[in-house]
């Protein structure tokens, strides 16, 4: 059955790191991937064309997408747009909530390659790869009620920290189908000395690991999670936390590496559908240059080939060809290091389909 992938290349260098993004897909349908490719607006080129972030069209294209493949979204050029539901960043938030897309899979890899970029030593960091699972749908980023008011003489800012038991118990699959297919370790992270909400998160996690016997499942609270991470990263394999300390806690991991231009993401939904980008933004400071690494959109491919069409193998080979340009010493300004080759985003583009 034929695919369908959206590609939405976005804003700053999204249209460049995507563009090589696409022809790797390309090269994979040459390999026996039976998809068709399309392309959309979104973000602020959205909105000089149409004038919203979000047009009818691409959020039509994406419904029907089996996967979509985003570059980055917003830059200054839109950072005075008065009306906030018009700003580029509405154009994800929209995407993620139409579609659905509340686990986010956020991997912090450090390639051996580039193990001089941590900001670590290297006995601490080396090998480290984590997966942290992030719920990203629900939680104080978007409870009701919310917002700023006046309360006795002074105004008071408030947010709900809300989950259902449903709301964590999908999230909890979807981390510990993960665990089952890595190493059997799975860490929830939660503050369950003091918030409510996390108390039922730990009970439910609980419950689902009777489920998961083969899952070796521990907790703990997030300030001791994000002291571990920087004190002994390796200790973690698959990490399952809310919202908001997923935010936190995965920028944190992702700086471990050392190196943002590499760190793909996804976000699925329960229908396998999923939205996948490059962990860094649209890098405004670079745009159109031609300097931006483009291999944290080509992972990205790579775990959409996994994830969401069913082509661990092609992800694989995808996964070597970036891993054989770090061997030959290409690299991109972002993870450049002395007598190694300084390239462009496009000559990383050749190399990785020359490997591929
Ligand atoms: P956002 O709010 O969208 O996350 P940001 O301002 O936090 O954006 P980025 O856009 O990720 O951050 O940029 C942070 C820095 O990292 C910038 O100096 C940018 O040039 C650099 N950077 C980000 N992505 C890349 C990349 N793919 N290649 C090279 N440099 C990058
Ligand atoms: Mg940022």
């Amino acid at each position: 059955m034929t695919r369908r992938i959206l590609v939405l290349p976005g804003d700053g260098i999204g249209p460049e790191i995507t563009a090589q993004a696409t022809r790797v897909l390309e090269a994979c349908q040459t390999l026996g991937l039976d998809a068709e490719i399309e392309q959309g607006l979104v973000g602020g080129s959205a909105y000089d064309a149409h004038g919203v972030p979000l047009p009818d069209e691409t959020l039509d294209k994406a419904r029907s997408a089996d996967a979509i493949l985003l570059g980055a979204v917003g830059g200054p050029k839109w950072d005075r747009i008065e009306d906030l539901s018009k700003r580029p960043e509405k154009g994800l938030l929209g995407l993620r909530k139409e579609l659905g897309l509340f686990g986010n899979l956020r991997p912090a890899i450090l390639y051996p390659q580039l193990a001089e970029a941590s900001t670590l030593k290297p006995e601490v960091v080396s090998g480290l790869d984590i997966m942290i699972v992030r719920e990203l749908t629900g939680g104080i980023y978007f409870g009701q009620p919310r917002g700023i008011e006046e309360r006795d003489g002074q105004r008071v800012g408030f947010n709900t920290y809300v989950y259902s038991e449903s709301e964590i118990e999908r999230i909890g699959r979807v981390a510990f189908e993960m665990a089952r297919k890595r190493n059997g370790k799975l860490c929830s992270v939660d503050k369950a000395n003091v918030l409510e909400v996390t108390i039922l998160w730990r009970e439910v996690m609980d419950r689902l690991a009777a489920e998961y016997p083969d899952v070796e499942l521990s907790h703990m609270y997030v300030d001791n999670a994000a002291m571990q991470l920087v004190r002994a990263p390796r200790q973690f394999d698959v990490v399952v936390t809310g919202n908001m300390f997923g935010d936190i806690l995965s920028d944190a991991a992702a700086m471990l590496t050392g190196s943002i231009g590499m760190l793909p993401s996804a976000s699925l939904n329960e229908r396998g559908q999923g939205m996948y980008e490059p962990c860094h933004g649209s890098a405004p400071d670079i745009a159109g240059q031609n300097l931006a690494n483009p291999l944290a959109t080509i992972l990205s491919v790579a775990m959409m080939l996994r994830y969401s069409l069913d082509e661990a193998d092609l992800a694989a080979r995808i996964e070597a060809a970036v891993g054989k340009v770090l061997d030959d010493g290409l690299r991109t300004a972002d993870i450049a290091s002395e007598g190694k080759r300084r390239v462009s985003t496009s000559e990383m583009g050749d190399a990785v389909l020359a490997a591929l």
